[in-house]
């Protein structure tokens, strides 16, 4: 498979290839054109397979550029990986226009605040300040078409403490939205997260 087989947006075609990729990873494969028929998907993968710029092109094929709106949340465990994923989207976006920001704690609120505000389309953030934001109401969960569990493992375990903060923000989330979760292994916790908030999801294993 190549990515032109993917059919993607012209622009985001340039993106991926502008970046440097030549051919899909074998998750890139098999996940990216179920991200774009709109199905859930669960995909076993580590780090190391291209699991980023997977759910980042499914995500950037599928927004409305014509909206500012967010329409994509991507929850990772640590601020590292939050602004990384941020800056994977930007650069895959770069023809699109994107705009995407990193929401984590250890950053002044103001800066959320600025970017929320003036319209974004993909946020990438930590469980803890993207809550935060939403109870606040600076992030508006309206108009979220997908929602990202990067490293859910890690996400959902109990040495990190934001299982709550997730179902909270599930509990926030329009019912309709599409749901992605990645993670290396599987555990209880996670089949718990498909079975409540998942409907058939397409089970990848790489
Ligand atoms: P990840 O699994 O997301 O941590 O990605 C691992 C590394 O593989 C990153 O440095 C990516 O930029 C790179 N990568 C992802 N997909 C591809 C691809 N299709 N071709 C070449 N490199 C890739």
């Amino acid at each position: 498979p190549t990515f032109e087989s993917m059919h993607l947006k012209e622009d985001l075609l340039r993106g991926v290839y502008a970046y440097g990729f030549e051919a899909p990873s074998a998750i890139q494969s098999r996940a990216i054109t179920q991200i774009i028929s709109g199905r859930d998907v669960i995909a076993q993968a580590q780090s190391g397979t291209g699991k980023t710029a997977t759910f980042t092109i499914g995500m950037l094929q599928v927004i409305d550029f014509k909206s500012r709106e967010l329409q994509s949340l991507v929850l990772s465990p640590t601020r590292e990986l939050a602004k990384q994923i941020s800056q994977v989207v930007g650069n895959l976006g770069d023809y699109m226009n994107i705009s995407a920001h990193a929401c984590t704690g250890g950053k002044a609120m103001q800066t959320d605040t600025k970017k929320l505000t003036h319209g974004c389309h993909v946020v990438s953030g930590t469980p803890g300040r993207v809550l935060d934001m939403i109870k606040r109401r600076i992030l508006n969960t309206r108009h979220l078409k997908m929602l990202i569990l990067d490293e859910a493992d890690e996400l959902l375990s109990e040495t990190l403490g934001f299982k709550q903060q997730i179902y909270d923000i599930f509990a926030k989330l329009p019912k309709s939205v599409q749901v992605v979760v990645v993670s290396a292994t599987m555990s209880k916790d996670i089949l718990e997260i498909t079975k409540k908030f998942m409907s058939d999801p397409v089970k990848i294993l790489v």
